[in-house]
């Protein structure tokens, strides 16, 4: 006998889970579209060195964490880790610079070989939006409070916002030279993955969680101290216009996402509920991206939110399924035809049908439906099919009968008339 798994850190999601995870998806979609925003779908794998170089070879992502191998034409393919990359790519592929500005989400499934815990998977999923060809501070106000009133229409309780800037290019370019000369003097003091990060990725040493390497870093010198003023303006309006949106925030000096091409805003949002994995979402400003993977000069900026940290938080509301609202019982050689038939024409309406195939007894598929909470139920039996009719029954709210008419399967207006007055 076979006795097949899901792999580590995969997840199947059942019926019952996929309640909540589908109404989650329909907020989303409308919170999205109600602001304008298009879906973009990109393929699941990509050329491995889509990512090298788009996420960075010095990041966790790419040099741990990513499902690469080789396929039939020994061309290396990795499962996507995170969705930038990929959007970027496919923008730069159908002529980017012939655009207007765009407003992007994708939706699905990424891969990470990380170790799975509550809240950590390897196959995981996120939304992801991303403002392609918005250079001003609004774009990037915009985008923050999108994912805060995201969060919060799923009723997400003790949101944190937290924020940083990383100011431009150049910015960096002058705090990174001072800051790697402070970490030479204090290479000692910092522990090993810091030290190693040191010729790879230096900045993402401040996002350190080694106690003692961030009791260190109190010392080293800040980011802001050398932002040109242009970078404080534009830090400072962001600030003053969330406090205006009502958008509370506090400055976290040491959140920077890792990689060369992030610039200005950064931010993640966490929750109080979430226990150690507690970063739902998180962003920034890209301008250096797509000009990095070969594209024209293009600022964007974007976010991604974990779904399944969402669905974690999501109020339990949305655990709620619809309910049937006709559920047909049939037995019977005429009766089974007859039932088909009418479950094809019930479907036309916005009702959701069941149609019982076990050829039960009538007590049975009759249990069936009272269980369900079906708002009503048909029954045809040989009797009504012979007569070419069949029975219509209302329950109220404790699943009571309230009302019963018998119709006539020719008369497909009183049928009509029925649903939308005690249905719809
Ligand atoms: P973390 O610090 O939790 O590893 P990250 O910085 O790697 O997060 P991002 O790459 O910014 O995360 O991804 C955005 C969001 O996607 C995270 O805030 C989190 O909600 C979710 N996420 C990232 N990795 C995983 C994972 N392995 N399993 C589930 N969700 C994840
Ligand atoms: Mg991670």
């Amino acid at each position: 006998m076979n006795n097949f798994k899901n792999l580590r850190g995969t997840v199947d999601l059942l019926p019952e889970q996929l309640v909540k995870w589908q109404n989650v998806e329909k907020i989303l979609v409308e919170q999205l579209s109600r602001a304008s925003i298009k879906e973009i779908r990109t393929p699941i794998l990509e050329m491995t060195e889509l990512f090298i170089r788009g996420i960075g070879e010095g990041t966790d992502v790419v040099a741990k964490e990513m499902y690469t191998f080789l396929d039939r034409g020994e061309r290396s393919c990795t499962l996507r880790p995170e969705g930038t990359a990929s959007v970027a790519r496919a923008l730069i592929q159908s002529g980017i610079s012939s655009k207007p500005p765009q407003k992007l989400w994708y939706m699905g499934p990424m891969f990470r070989y990380e170790r799975p815990q509550a809240g950590r998977q390897r196959q995981f999923h996120q939304l992801g939006v991303e403002f392609i060809g918005y250079q001003s501070v609004r774009s990037d106000i915009e985008i923050i409070t999108l994912a805060w009133d995201i969060l919060a229409k799923l009723g997400i309780k003790e949101l944190n916002l937290e924020i940083n800037t990383l100011g431009d290019i150049d910015d960096r370019s002058n705090f990174q030279k001072s800051f790697l000369n402070w970490l030479e003097i204090n290479k000692n003091f910092l522990d090993l993955d810091s030290q190693k990060r040191i010729n790879k990725n230096p900045l993402r040493i401040l996002d350190s969680k080694n106690v003692q390497t961030r009791e260190i870093l109190k010392e080293a010198p800040k980011l802001l101290d050398f932002l040109s003023e242009k970078s404080l303006e534009r830090y400072s309006t962001l600030k003053k216009q969330l406090a205006m949106l009502k958008i509370p925030f506090v400055q976290n000096y040491n959140l920077v996402r890792g990689l060369d091409y992030y610039t200005h805003t950064a931010f993640e949002i966490t929750s109080g509920s979430l226990g150690s994995q507690a970063t739902v979402c998180g962003g920034g400003r890209y301008d250096g991206l797509i000009e990095q993977m070969g594209g024209p000069k293009i600022p964007a900026i974007g976010f991604a939110i974990g779904l399944e940290r969402l669905i974690l938080l999501a109020g339990q509301e949305l655990e709620i399924s619809r309910k049937t609202d006709i559920y047909i019982i049939n037995q019977g050689l005429q009766a089974e035809p007859l039932a088909l038939e009418l479950s094809r024409k019930l479907r036309r309406y916005d009702l959701l049908v069941e149609l019982d195939l076990t050829g039960a007894s009538f007590s049975k598929q009759f249990k069936k439906a009272n269980k369900l909470k079906s708002k009503s139920i048909i029954i045809v039996g040989d009797d009504e099919a012979n007569k070419k009719e069949f029975v219509i029954k209302l329950f109220d709210k404790v699943n009571s009968e309230s009302k019963e008419e018998t119709i006539s399967i020719k008369n497909e207006s009183i049928l009509e008339k029925w649903i939308q007055n005690n249905l719809l």
